[in-house]
């Protein structure tokens, strides 16, 4: 299929719907590259774009931060990181955060270059002015310096992406609890972060995963890759009684580790109620500011003696060991049935408001 002119969807502003464009055919730069986009996907990162409750948002923009294509056009040899070439036809997702500087205190004195102020991200902090730099789009320009990474024999584009951006985001805050052998781990909220850090927390040792998440149709997801059990928090209303829901299943003492996946301001306090003396607390499902939320410094900090972790984006190194698990583990987890519906371009606006009513798992659009 050749695009003469290349359609994308484009977000105009927020809460302005989406409208198809066309775009002048991109030419990759020297080091870069450009893809016919296979898929991309639809996350709750999208709805937050689309409401403007993300700051520093450069109008107009194309979304879709995680996308397959295949390689069309490169400009100069295009190398994977371990120096082996991509070759035109090959089947490739990206880290989607470039440009991260490499000179800046975050990047070289504190190691925090998913702070680095230089770093941009497809679909999110590129701006359509400036080309196809997003995934709902026939096309995409990849940068000189994206790190691009093959998909591994076995894995298709649908198992790439029903894993999305959950996938190395769940990967990192399953990392980041630190979990060890046989812990009892609690997953706040079960979207495609939440379901991501169900299976990781099963593969890094936990001998039993704890959902709490809704709708119905997440829940049963939640228990097809290894929840041992999924409360509805439709059904238990009242934070005292998901506490005690919890509390009740750990002798009272609650989970080794609590990782909040929920984008719930609220559940924050409460999963610390969930968290055992001396446990661990990971925050990762708060990417848009949604509020405050209060705590307790005496109960649910110093006497708890817990160590509560912020979990901010993911590096390369997140996406690369997701995808080599991916690859091993996909007969076990199939991933690709999390993925409840595609959207052409045109239908973007359609795909928004139903991954805003949950009424997807996982949302796809294929340009
Ligand atoms: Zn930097
Ligand atoms: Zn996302």
């Amino acid at each position: 299929m050749t695009a003469a002119r290349p359609l994308a969807a484009v977000l105009p502003g927020p809460k302005h719907a989406p409208e198809v464009r066309a775009f002048e055919p991109p030419r990759p730069l020297p080091g870069g590259a450009v893809l016919e986009t296979v898929a991309s996907e639809v996350c709750g990162t999208d709805v937050h774009l689309f409401h403007g409750r993300l700051a520093g948002v450069p109008w107009p923009i194309i979304p879709g931060h995680v996308s397959v294509g295949r390689v069309l056009e490169t400009n100069g040899p295009l190398r994977d990181v371990e120096g082996d070439a991509i070759l035109p036809g090959r089947l490739v997702t990206f880290y989607d955060v470039f440009g991260a500087c490499g000179s800046c205190w975050h990047c070289l004195v504190g190691k925090a270059a998913t702070r680095c102020p230089q770093r941009r991200v497809y679909g999110i902090t590129t701006s359509a002015d400036d080309g196809l730099l997003g995934g709902w789009a026939e096309r995409i320009e990849l940068r000189p310096g994206v790190r691009v990474l093959p998909l591994p024999d076995g894995l298709d584009a649908e198992d790439f992406m029903g894993g999305g951006c959950g996938l190395p985001t769940g990967f990192h805050a399953v990392e980041r609890a630190g979990i060890v052998l046989g812990d009892t781990v609690v997953v706040q909220g079960t979207g495609p972060v939440g379901l991501n850090a169900i299976v990781f927390a099963s593969l890094a040792g936990a001998l039993r995963v704890l959902a709490v998440g809704a709708p119905a149709a997440r829940l049963e997801a939640a228990r097809r890759l290894g929840a041992e059990d999924a409360m509805d928090v439709t059904v238990v209303t009242e934070p005292a009684a998901r506490v005690r829901w919890i509390l009740d299943r750990t002798r009272g003492r609650g989970a080794d580790v609590v990782i909040e996946a929920s984008g719930n301001p609220a559940a924050v306090p409460e999963g610390l109620e969930m968290t055992r003396d001396a446990g661990r607390y990971v925050v990762v499902g708060q990417y848009a500011d949604a509020g405050d939320a209060t705590l307790n410094p005496h109960r649910h900090l110093n006497r708890r003696h817990v160590t509560l972790l912020g979990c901010w984006g993911y590096e390369y190194t997140h996406l690369h060991r997701a995808v080599l698990l991916m690859a091993r583990y996909n007969g076990r987890f199939r991933w690709r049935e999390l993925i409840t519906r595609e959207y052409s371009l045109a239908d973007a606006a359609v795909a928004l408001e139903d991954m805003e009513r949950l009424r997807v798992v996982k949302a796809l659009i294929r340009p």
